[in-house]
């Protein structure tokens, strides 16, 4: 039998830069972070930890590859 060759989406950690909803001021989170983020403007909650990749609570305004 002869196998296949499928791509396999790697997960791979980046980190992005999240745009609070509240203040419009931007802050770097870790796309795998362990730690509940807090925007650098006003504290509000933007990123937080779910296990594996983190919940985005804010906007992604870019995406840096490591
Ligand atoms: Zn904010």
């Amino acid at each position: 039998m002869k196998r296949e060759m499928i791509p396999v989406p790697k997960p791979r950690s980046n980190f992005l830069t999240v745009q609070c909803e509240k203040c419009s001021a931007t802050t770097t989170v870790f796309s795998h972070t362990t730690a509940n983020i807090k925007c650098s403007g006003c504290g509000e909650p933007i990123a937080q930890s779910s296990g594996s990749k983190a919940r985005i609570l804010g906007k992604v305004v870019a995406t840096l590859d490591q």
